[in-house]
Formats: C-alpha cells, structure tokens, sequence
C-alpha cells in the first residue's frame, strides 16, 4: 500500500521544499482557515499538523479560543514529542472550533471552509486538520476526537481519519474539552501511514494515569453489522450510495448483518451531557489569571472582574458552561449526569458484546456535505443531532476510522467502521484492503504540494 512517509524518505528534496510548501499553504490559509500558525523554521522531517488545543512547546496553542490568545505552553504533549524525537517535523497549528465545541468548523473565530468547494464546511472539530490532510499528500495531521470531531471533517474532505481507543495515546498536552472522552489520533492520506504513526505514538505515558500499556491488536473479522436504527437517521440519498457499497463488501466475502437496537438513541444524550459536564469544570480554568486573556484592571469588583474574562468565550462554549454546571448541579444531578453514566455503561456492555462477532459500520454523517449557510441557520440542537453516527463509538472509546467510499456530486462520501477496545489495528487493514481492491484513490488536485 501506498506510503507518502516512505516515499518522502526515498525521494530527494529540493532545499527550498518547505518553505514553498508553507508559502503556498500560507496562500491557500486565506480563503480556507485551515491552520492557526506555521512553524517558518521547518527543515527536516515528514510534516505533521498539531490540532490547536494539542500543546507543542512555546508555540501559541489557543484551542481556537480567545481566551488562550498569547498562551504559549512551556513543554510539548507527548504525542507531539515522540513524533519529533522520531523524526518527524511540526509544521504548524490547526483551526478548530472552539475548544472542540461543534461538528462544522463554524464556531471558531475563522470559520473553516472545505478545499473541495469552499462555500462548504469542512466539518469540524478538527476542521484544519482536514484541510490540510486535503492538501498535502506528504503530511499528517494529529487531531482529537471527543464525540466525532475526527471521523466528522473527514469524511466531508475525503480523507481517512483515525480515532484509537480511548487510552491507547497519551493525553498530556491536550487541553481538555472532556476527559473521560478525549481521544488523540490522526488524519492522514494513507492508511498505512496512519498504522505507522500509531505505532509510534501509542502506549502508556506516566504522564497521563488513563493512558493504557495494553499491547494494540487486530483481529480481522469478515461480519459488518448495520445498526437499523441509526440507518433512519441518515439521508435517503446517501442511503441508496451507502447500499451499493454494502453490496460490494459482499461481493468482497463480507457477510452484512442488520440489527435493531433501540437504545442506540440515547447514545446522543447521554453524550451531550457528560461532555458538558466534564466541559463546564474544565472551562473553570479559565479565569483571567493564569493562561491567556488576562484581565489588567485589578480594582474591579468580583464579579466584572470574571464577566471580563469569560466573555471572551464564543457563544457555544457559553452555552456549555451553562447547561454542563446545570446537569451536574446536586438537584438535579441523579436526573441528567447519573442517568448518562449508566446508559454509557450499558451501551459498552450491549455494543461489545455486538463487536465480538465483527465491525459496526455506518456512513460517518447523516447528510451529504453541507454548505456553510446551511448551517448556521440550524439550532443548537439541530446540530447536535448530526453527531448521531460518530458519537456512539466515542461515547464508549471503540476505536473507529473513517473513510471515503464514494462520491456525492463532487464532495465525497465517507463511512465509519468501529471495532472493539484495542483492536484498532483490525480497522486500518479493513480500510487497506478496501483501497485496494476497489483502487480507491484521493481524486481531487487541491493540493499545495
Ligand atoms: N460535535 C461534538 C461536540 O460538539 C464532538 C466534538 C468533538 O469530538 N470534539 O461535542
């Protein structure tokens, strides 16, 4: 299979490549907002992009929130340090939306617009990530993935994006949007190189107590469950574009079983109010002291004091603040926060019990690439609801790739395909495989370099 880090490494050159590749990415940045900073020193090394709420060293990393302006953080996270010390060269931040609030790269303070077509959203969080896994081939992207904010941006700019299991890669350096499900991982052109970067960055961190020793595996399994009740939920068009790729699988040896499971509807819920719980105590942090925005008017009183500070938060990190604070608060903490922990536990339970016998698999969005317009039209809860594919396996820290299979008009068409705890291997192959037999290549000639 194709490797662009192999291929970079064989192929000579020419001196002046970084910095014709950053001045061109620099052009692009204007129209698309993909990156939040460059690194102008790069020299060496296969390029890789750092999601803004990932820490590398004296490197303003904002998480694409005012509020972090100006914070430069005094050491690397430790995926970004075992990438370089093998080898590797930090080519520069990425846009977001704020602190990883959203699915569209539109609550960022420069919306990110898709390469392909850029009256449309790139998806989001990690929508500069995708971006620029669009334009480069000789490049990854490190991203985060807290409910889909890794599968949701690539599939909308036809790049594979890989989220591990919850554990596998050390979360020291990433600002948190919510600990118990943060995930680090990757995009990138090339699945193989994805298996590669895994390999290097995986593994236990004394840094980071919930990161996981456990050896990562891949049991290949020939058995694709569709789960009927997040099928109604996807727009009949990409419905009859995601059968007939079902049906190619078959063809493939792969045997397809469709199954109900009612309670696949409360993964949505139960999501949104633990990530908004764990989001509402981590935002605490900022308060106009330490990081960042720092108020200067010491002789305010108290409470204009902190309105200052916080006000620089956008409009859906306020909102989080409020409805997380709410559903954690002791009277009614039992009703909303509890009651989501334990559906988190059952969905785990019933879901493992699903991936012993194969994968799951979906398309990764509901709708076909949306425009921008579109979107910012949409309720908050309208947009939460297209989370609906990519949240159950984020919800209980399945490894899960997403990958495009198809083309709708011009924007491509991606599909989600989730394994069980640690075997995050087994859905790289599946996505190897599947470029190979059908000779799925990335069509579009965007690229910066
Ligand atoms: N769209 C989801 C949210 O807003 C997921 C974002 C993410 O994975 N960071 O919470």
């Amino acid at each position: 299979m194709t490797s662009y880090i192999t291929e970079f490494e064989t192929k000579h050159k020419p001196e002046d490549y970084y910095k014709k590749v950053i001045d061109e990415l620099k052009c692009k940045n204007v129209d698309l907002g993909a990156f939040n900073n460059f690194n102008d020193d790069l020299k060496n090394g296969f390029p890789f992009s750092v999601k803004d709420n990932i820490c590398v060293k004296n490197v303003e990393s904002t998480a694409s929130s005012k509020i972090l302006r100006t914070y430069l953080p005094p050491f690397n996270a430790e995926v970004v340090d075992r990438l370089q010390k093998s080898g590797f060269g930090f080519l520069g931040k990425t846009n977001m939306d704020e602190f990883g609030f959203g699915s569209f790269g539109i609550n960022s303070e420069r919306i990110a617009r898709n390469p392909i077509a850029p009256d449309y959203v790139a998806g989001g969080s990690s929508s500069g990530a995708a971006i620029a896994t669009a334009l480069l081939k000789y490049h990854i992207a490190v991203a985060e993935s807290t409910g889909g904010s890794i599968s949701a941006p690539a599939a909308f700019c036809g790049v594979v994006g890989f989220t591990p299991t919850y554990g596998a890669i050390s979360r020291y350096g990433l600002i948190d949007y919510a600990n118990s499900l943060d995930k680090i991982g990757f995009m990138a052109r090339s699945v193989t190189d994805i298996r590669r970067i895994l390999d290097i960055t995986a593994g236990k961190d004394k840094k980071d107590p919930t990161s996981s020793s456990r050896h990562i595996g891949g049991d290949q399994k020939m058995q694709l469950t569709v789960i009927k009740e997040l099928m109604q939920r996807v727009e009949p068009k990409i419905i009859s574009s995601f059968d007939k790729f079902i049906s190619k699988l078959e063809d493939f040896g792969y045997t397809i079983n469709y199954l109900s499971m009612p309670e696949i509807d409360y993964a949505l819920p139960a999501y949104y109010v633990i990530s908004m719980a764990e989001a509402s105590t981590n935002l605490a942090r900022y308060t106009g002291f330490k990081y960042g925005f720092k108020v200067k008017d010491f002789s305010k009183r108290y409470n204009d004091f902190f309105t200052e500070a916080r006000e620089q938060f956008g409009t859906e990190a306020k909102r989080r603040i409020v409805l997380g604070t709410f559903v954690r608060s002791a009277s009614v903490k039992n009703r909303y926060y509890m009651k989501a922990l334990k559906v988190r536990q059952l969905l785990i339970n019933k879901l493992n019990l699903l991936l012993k016998g194969g994968f799951i698999i979906s398309p990764t969005m509901p709708i076909k690439t949306p425009k921008i317009d579109a979107i910012q039209k949409l309720s908050p809860v309208e947009n939460y609801a297209m989370d609906i594919l990519t949240v159950p396996p984020n919800l209980c820290g399945f490894p899960h790739v997403s990958f495009p299979y198809d083309y709708f008009g011009e924007m491509p068409l991606g599909a989600q395909l989730v394994t069980s705890h640690f075997n995050d291997h087994a859905v790289l192959s599946f996505v190897e495989q599947w470029e190979k037999s059908f000779d799925y290549k990335f069509k579009y000639n965007i690229g910066a370099l």
